[in-house]
């Protein structure tokens, strides 16, 4: 168990207690180093702002997945230093949100433990139909 003292005020992102390393998932992932309660601003989304346009563009001629977008701002991360790690899961305990002033941000979606990786819903077609995140993983492993 933490020491609760450890976490900051809610206005603060939590991104200094966010490490990356190898995850199970895909590549590298992103972990939480500290207990992050719920609908807590994880980390603001920083990157390139682009167009619609560019960003699909981007995805199709460049084979791009770094691009965060909520239907309005898309942001390519490619070039940024922890977000592009982020990883899917179809029960994802992250969701990315537009908070007031900050642009995109990473929220978290539930209380997340020290230890646990980040995870969004990609919300591409493609991502579920062949998806090898825990939670599939675990839908698809045989009873022993
Ligand atoms: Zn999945």
């Amino acid at each position: 168990m933490r020491n609760e003292a450890e976490v900051t005020t809610s206005q603060e992102d939590r991104e200094r207690f966010i490490e990356v390393r190898k995850s199970e998932i895909h590549g590298n992932g992103l972990f939480a180093t500290c207990d992050i309660p719920k609908d807590e601003l994880v980390m603001v989304i920083e990157g390139e702002l682009i167009s619609r346009e560019e960003s699909l563009r981007r995805e199709k001629e460049e084979g791009n997945f770094y691009i965060f977008c909520n239907g309005e701002h898309y942001i390519d991360t490619a070039g940024s230093g922890k977000i592009r790690h982020l990883n899917h899961d179809c029960h994802p305990d992250c969701e990315v949100m537009e908070a007031e002033g900050k642009g995109l941000c990473l929220v978290s979606a539930r209380d997340i433990r020290v230890g646990e990786e980040l995870t969004i819903d990609y919300g591409y077609k493609e991502i579920y139909e062949s998806c090898n995140c825990p939670t599939c993983r675990r839908h698809l492993s045989p009873r022993t």
